[in-house]
């Protein structure tokens, strides 16, 4: 199987769709100018609201080569998007994903795209922290949900604290800006927010906080784990003094900043807000399956699409389609009456 990615493009026959490069809009005029692609369904941890202790990965002939990962993303930027960023599971632990990277700068080169990110759990880093940085990455998002490492490692089921600390110092000392995202979970973190706020504003990191989304079974009751973020905020506003302020990272994170550190918080509220409404994004899976809305189990194959022929007509024509079915939002429930998942997919399937 092929899993390099040259440099440069490889030469492809100019086909129809190559003269007709418009813009993406969707039915409702959000213009598509972010797209996340999850690179892997796999991770070297497991997390409890993400994965099943016991998770059965995709054969490797269903997940894109590197090459198509690059053709596909490659045909969204020439669409008009501008913001890429590489999830998963976890993006670094997929072999030469380095070569993958390498091969998407050519687009930062050009000026055909602003930013290429990766979402990380930071185990990797320290070995990569540097290539990432000379490829053109400047902010990375590291996900922490605690600083307690027997509660960290509880939470990934076998992650190591110290490795990921190591790594975010790495990033830092590279030049990378580096975001923390921690989930609020219920009973776990969610007396150690505060400790989350010192350490990253301490830091000179952003911290976004993450409500729980329904996304696939994990053998637990979710109910357990959802701590709305409307009552984090308020509990917080008892010792800190926050400001909203109309920062965006191009994401659906709202962000405040807090008098004291001088530091952003973000809140990314799926189930307590809409934040449909400036929805800007599609993602893609790692079989290269476009999914339109983060909250809704309608998607489109592109896979079949990119492996038919070596043009992109019949790609551009399935991604038009696609974002033409994008919805005007989600609806996700978690209560008493909805214990199963809203969605079926896992979170590591879409990346978040
Ligand atoms: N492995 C990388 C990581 O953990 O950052 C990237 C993929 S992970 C799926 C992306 C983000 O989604 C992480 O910040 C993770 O905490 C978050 N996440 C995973 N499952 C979630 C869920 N059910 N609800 C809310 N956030 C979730
Ligand atoms: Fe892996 Fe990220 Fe999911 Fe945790 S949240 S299991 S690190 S993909």
């Amino acid at each position: 199987m092929l899993d390099q990615v040259p440099p440069a493009a490889p030469e492809r026959k100019a086909d129809d769709s190559e003269a007709v490069l418009a813009p993406l809009v969707d039915p409702f005029a959000r213009a598509i100018t972010y797209l996340r692609v999850s690179v892997t369904d796999r991770c070297d941890f497991r997390c409890v609201y993400c994965m099943a202790e016991d998770m059965t990965f995709l054969p490797k002939r269903e997940v894109l080569s590197l090459e198509e990962l690059d053709r596909l993303c490659s045909a969204f930027v020439a669409r008009g998007v501008r913001k890429l960023r590489l999830t998963g599971g976890e993006p670094l632990v997929r072999k030469n994903i380095m070569a993958l990277i390498a091969g998407l700068s050519r687009h930062l080169a050009s000026g055909a795209l602003d930013e290429l990110t990766l979402t990380t759990n930071g185990s990797q880093l320290e070995r990569f922290a540097g290539e990432l940085a000379a490829h053109g990455v400047r902010r990375i998002n590291v996900s922490v949900d605690t600083l307690d490492p027997e509660k960290f490692r509880a939470i990934t089921r076998w992650g190591d604290l110290d490795k990921v600390l190591d790594g975010i110092r790495a990033a830092k000392a590279a030049g990378l800006h580096v975001k923390i995202n921690a989930v609020a979970l219920k009973g776990v973190n969610e007396h150690e927010i505060d400790d989350l706020i010192r350490w990253a504003h301490g830091d000179g990191m952003d911290l976004t906080l993450i409500e729980t989304m329904p996304l696939g079974e994990i053998g637990d009751d979710r109910t357990d784990q959802y701590l709305p973020l409307d009552a984090v905020r308020a509990s917080l506003e008892e010792h800190w003094t926050l400001a909203d302020i109309p920062y965006k990272t191009g994401g659906p994170a709202r962000y405040v900043r807090i008098a004291e550190t001088g530091g952003r918080l973000g809140f990314i509220t799926p189930l307590t807000h809409n934040f449909c409404e400036t929805c800007n994004r599609v993602r893609i899976t790692c079989t290269g399956t476009l999914y339109m809305c983060l909250g809704q189990d309608d998607a489109v194959d592109l896979r079949a699409p990119l492996r038919a022929s070596e043009g992109d007509a019949l790609l551009h024509k399935a991604i038009e389609d696609a974002i033409a079915r994008k919805p005007r939002g989600h609806d996700f429930v978690i209560d008493r009456t909805h214990r199963r998942p809203a969605v079926s997919r896992h979170m590591s399937v879409t990346g978040g």
